[in-house]
């Protein structure tokens, strides 16, 4: 081929490689399938090796494919956090093993599964973990310490006090947390979570830390980069020391000195893999000495020392039946692609969610199509792309019409979401009932999917606040309802009018409106009342909540439909005040100022626990001042109150007084 046009086609696959990079590392929203990120990188590769003269400092081969954000702090690495060279064959390993036995004939390798997840670096002073922080570009990363700390498998302190330790790992969202994630996000309407790994590293880089820890992160720690105080010489014994010193060590480590046996422990772990709780890409191979990693050295972006074999993906070929379209609480208009039953990870498949319109067009997927699916985190099936189309197929639209209710949909401004705007679309008012009754809505036993159907058959409930008004000789007398059960679900209805309200609002269904958000809603105004006369600057200057949250509470809450809800819910007696509980008397008669960001509550919360336990708060520092609760960055208030000699405590010593009681 021409120079020319070689080198194009070298700078073009250069560029889409930086925009799959930009999108994986930056928005964790890849829009390409690894193995198809893996073949182009291939490509690169090659031409690389038979163009030298091409390669630039600037090459995706030349440097790892991530970024450290502004949004945090950033962190210079001491040593490089590199990535590791890809091989996709046994012959690859074999050549591999020539390069290091080159080196050393009696070289000895360890064999561990590649998480699928993101690499951190933790680091501990004299036994106290003081940083932790991401790979970012591989020289510079962004400090998470506080999202980290969240990871109870993040040891605090070591059990032996080293002077210093720097060790890598890589962070992972188990398969049962991704499961339970894209559970409540599918519940929420919301778009859900690609991958085990996507979700890891959303959820790593929060802003609020609180998001973070209620995402069931892991672990596993596969390296040390720096150490003082200590003398290893080989990768096998410092992963064994790392277990003694208190960390989540990557299971499953075993070392050989016959590359025959590292390549029958790869195979190995390619059966057990799918058995794992998390999810693995690969396997890693590793020169266990450290003399001789450091003989072997580096590239610019990765070790000579290991190699990483990656899997082919567990996929399945099968026809694509129909999109049948799925309409949700809030009216999303969800496509799920119906496929020939196909047996994937230990169980038949034969529908996958397809997300959106924009995911259709992207892999242009048409009903009638061959299809490839598999299943992301040996979970959630998911068609990954059309492998050929049907004759006469045509390009998928989703219909902008109702299939429940026949009403228009539009697609959401902001997002690739397609909706029905009918408030009273059965299908929506079905699923907004269950959600109303859930557990953590208003916690209605009795309320399932198919009584809800009944009654609302029966036209006895058109709105949740019709509820409200069964009665128990109306409900004894329809069919599969006794006495009993008639009493048990009226009398679990009328419990639910003295809930705590955040519980109401978080039954509204209001979109975004989670249970953490609807508590900290009236940990701040204390009643519905208060919230529906809050203005938007108010409510997105609650620590936790964004603009478009704030938006969405702010909109719905001046929807005419919405308020005469509510005031036909409060007509029946549904609380809407928010009393905190009362759970001691220890700080009664105290008053209390709150200066500063506090490292794990925010001040509303804090305001909370202080009444809860009789204190009052004051807005500034006098005499009369008993304690001034103080976080980072404390301003004035502080001041004023060392020159007052007001004592001033931490959280950890407002919390451990609370525990004492
Ligand atoms: P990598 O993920 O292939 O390998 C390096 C990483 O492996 C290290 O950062 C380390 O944290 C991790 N790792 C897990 N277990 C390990 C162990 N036991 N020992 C050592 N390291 C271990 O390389 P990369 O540069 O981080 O990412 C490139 C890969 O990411 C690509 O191969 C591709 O699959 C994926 N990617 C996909 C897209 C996309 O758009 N789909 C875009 C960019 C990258």
């Amino acid at each position: 081929m021409d120079k020319e046009l070689i080198k194009e086609e070298y700078d073009r696959l250069c560029r889409t490689v930086e925009r799959h990079n930009f999108n994986y590392y930056v928005l964790d929203d890849p829009t390409v399938e690894d193995s198809e990120y893996d073949e182009l990188m291939r490509r690169i590769k090659r031409i690389e090796a038979e163009n030298p003269e091409l390669v630039s400092p600037n090459s995706p081969t030349q440097h790892v494919g991530g970024y450290a954000l502004n949004t945090f702090e950033k962190v210079a690495h001491t040593v490089q956090m590199g990535s590791l060279q890809d091989v996709f064959t046994m012959d690859e390993v074999y050549e591999f093993d020539r390069r290091v036995k080159a080196e050393d004939k009696d070289a000895v390798y360890c064999v561990e599964p590649k998480i699928d997840g993101l690499s951190v670096s933790l680091e501990y002073e004299n036994g106290v973990l003081v940083r932790g922080s991401t790979r970012g570009d591989g020289f510079v990363g962004e400090d998470i310490t506080k999202n980290l700390k969240t990871i109870g498998s993040v040891p605090k302190t070591l059990t032996e006090p080293l002077p210093f330790l720097e060790v890598r790992g890589e962070v992972y969202m188990p398969r049962a947390s991704f499961e339970k994630l894209v559970k409540s996000q599918l519940e929420n309407d919301e778009q859900p979570a690609k991958n085990p790994r996507n979700a890891a590293a959303g959820s790593l880089r929060q802003k609020d830390s609180r998001i973070t820890a209620s995402r069931g992160l892991d672990i596993f720690v596969f390296n040390i980069q720096q150490i003082q105080g200590k003398t290893l010489s080989g990768h096998k014994e410092s992963l064994d020391y790392l277990k003694t010193l208190g960390f989540h060590v990557i299971e499953g480590y075993r070392t050989f000195s016959d590359i025959a046996e590292v390549e029958r422990r790869i195979r190995e772990i390619g059966e057990e893999r799918t058995g794992y709780s998390y999810d693995t890409d690969g396997a890693v191979i590793k020169a266990d000495s450290f003399a001789l990693r450091e003989r072997l050295g580096s590239t610019a972006k990765t070790p000579k020392w290991a190699v990483a074999f990656k899997y082919p993906p567990e996929e399945k070929e099968t026809t694509l039946l129909d999109i049948e379209i799925n309409v949700g609480r809030t009216g999303a208009l969800t496509p799920v692609a119906v496929f020939e039953p196909v047996w994937l990870a230990g169980t038949t498949v034969s529908r996958a969610v397809l997300h959106n319109q924009d995911i259709i067009d992207a892999r242009d997927i048409r009903i009638g199509d061959r299809i490839a699916v598999r299943k992301a985190g040996e979970i959630i099936p998911e068609v990954v792309r059309s492998v050929s189309h049907a004759e006469n197929s045509r390009p998928y639209l989703i219909p902008h019409v109702c299939p429940v209710c026949g009403s228009k949909a539009e697609r959401d401004e902001d997002a690739a979401v397609i909706r029905c705007r009918n408030i009273d679309c059965p299908a929506q008012l079905l699923k907004n009932i269950e959600h109303f009754a859930s557990r953590p809505a208003m916690n209605i036993d009795g309320l399932g999917e198919a009584v809800v159907k009944q009654l609302s058959d029966e036209g006895l409930i058109n709105t949740v606040a019709d509820l409200y008004t069964l009665d128990l000789q109306t409900l004894e007398q329809l069919p599969r309802f006794g006495k009993k059960s008639a009493a048990n679900l009226l009398g679990s209805i009328e419990r639910s009018k003295s809930n705590s309200p955040d519980r109401l609002l978080f039954a509204l269904g209001i979109r975004g409106i989670g249970q953490r958000s609807a508590a900290l809603l009236l940990e701040h105004f204390g009643s519905i009342e208060k919230l529906e006369e809050a203005e938007m600057e108010e409510i997105s200057g609650i620590d936790g909540f964004g603009e478009v949250l704030a938006k969405s509470v702010y909109d719905a809450l001046r929807e005419p439909h919405m308020l005469a809800l509510i005031e036909r819910l409060k007509e029946y007696g549904v609380n809407t005040v928010y009393q905190s509980v009362r759970r001691s008397d220890i700080f009664a008669g105290m008053t209390f100022v709150l200066t500063g960001t506090l490292p794990d509550m925010t001040r509303d919360q804090a305001k909370a626990l202080i009444e809860e336990n009789g204190g009052k708060t004051s807005g500034s520092v006098s005499k009369k001042t008993t304690y001034v609760l103080a976080g980072e960055e404390a301003g004035s208030k502080l001041t004023k109150a060392r020159e007052l000699g007001v004592p001033v405590i931490s959280q950890q010593e407002f919390t451990e007084m609370i525990n004492r009681g």
